[in-house]
């Protein structure tokens, strides 16, 4: 299993498969991109399914969730899905995305044995999608929910982040769209994970502003707390049953006490948190001749050694050195 010395036990496996994006959102990577990864540096799809087998086989993680970058540009995305829905026991396997390339590749991923799609999509405007992405690719995120919905890759998830002065007066119009469709809403609160450390709190929205938007054309009950277990966003019953909202607090209202997570990136590192400050590296051992045995005892110490929070709130808090798009969000 594992385990961390506060009694947490991780679970739920995030992959990176890229660093590489084909979008640039403000609140993630500036307009020139980042110096990517080089090919030799990035797990081959053989390492990553590798891994991924020791996870569910040796160190108890239930669930895999591809992520990035934007994982639809890694090529073998469909193939390192289908083995990994081969492995036993078998994970319930995710993808986080941006939605674009999802219209041609969701009935393939389906098919691979992919259950669930997060798509990130933040407005239906496209002047502002423009603004936020700075590219000009909001229907083709839309052909990819229709897509998505279509390959059954249900309940269809989207996640959107409000930017003060942007799009945050849309929040209402997202939940009314996506209650029309059946989709499960979240909005995430910005978090200093930008590659051009731009974060500033005074300026985010935060959960209780997002309640505030919501409440004023939406009923809002709570869920019961219960229901939440280690899914990080708190949700919402809207207008007593007409669907749910969900918002992940990650600054407000931290969840770390229930965090269920360990992360892999895209060049082989495990990271036991997303505001982690070191890194153990798991590729340098894999290429060096390690055995399953040995990789599972390097991941099971990497866990061991996770902090009791993220620490945002602390006057000692560091960003980490690599932006969310190079961990995984
Ligand atoms: N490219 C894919 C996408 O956008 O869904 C997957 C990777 S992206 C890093 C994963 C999620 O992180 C997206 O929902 C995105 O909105 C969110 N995200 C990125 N930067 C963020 C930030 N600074 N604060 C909060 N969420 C962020
Ligand atoms: Fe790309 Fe996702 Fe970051 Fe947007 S949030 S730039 S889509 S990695």
């Amino acid at each position: 299993m594992l385990l961390d010395s506060f009694g947490r036990q991780a679970v739920d496996l995030r992959v990176s498969l890229t660093d590489r994006c084909n979008l640039r959102c403000t609140y993630c990577m500036p307009e020139e991109g980042l110096s990517w990864l080089a090919k030799p540096e990035l797990l081959t799809d053989e390492e990553i399914v590798r891994l991924v087998g020791i996870a569910v086989r040796d160190l108890g993680v239930r669930e895999v969730r591809f992520t990035g970058g934007e994982p639809m540009l890694r090529p073998g995305l469909v193939g390192i899905v289908a083995a990994c829905a081969g492995l036993e026991p078998r994970p319930e396997l995710s993808l986080t995305t941006n939605g674009i390339g999802l219209g041609r590749t969701a009935a393939a991923l389906r098919e691979a044995g992919l259950n669930r799609v997060n798509v990130s999509l933040d407005t239906l405007d496209p002047e502002v999608f423009h603004t936020l992405t700075r590219r000009r690719r909001l229907q083709d995120v839309l052909d990819g929910l229709a897509a998505a919905e279509e390959a059954g890759l249900t309940p269809v998830k989207l996640n959107a982040v409000l930017m003060r002065g942007v799009n945050d007066h849309e929040a209402p119009d997202l939940l009314a769209w996506c209650l029309e469709r059946g989709y499960e809403l979240r909005f995430i609160e910005q978090m200093p994970l930008d590659a051009q450390h731009g974060w500033d709190r005074s300026a985010m929205i935060t959960a209780e502003e997002i309640l505030d938007r919501l409440g004023a054309r939406f009923s809002l009950t709570p869920e019961p707390s219960a229901r939440r277990g280690a899914a990080p966003a708190e949700r919402w019953i809207v207008d007593g049953g007409a669907g749910r909202v969900g918002v992940i607090a990650s600054v407000t209202r931290p969840f770390c006490r229930a965090c269920d997570r360990t992360r892999l990136t895209a060049d082989g590192q495990v990271r036991n948190c997303l505001f982690a400050t070191e890194e153990s590296d798991l590729r340098a051992a894999l290429r060096s001749g390690a055995d399953d045995a040995e990789l599972a005892a390097l991941w099971r110490a990497a866990m061991w050694g996770k902090k009791a929070g993220a620490g945002i709130d602390n006057p000692e808090f560091h960003q980490p050195e690599r932006p969310m798009s190079a961990i995984g969000g």
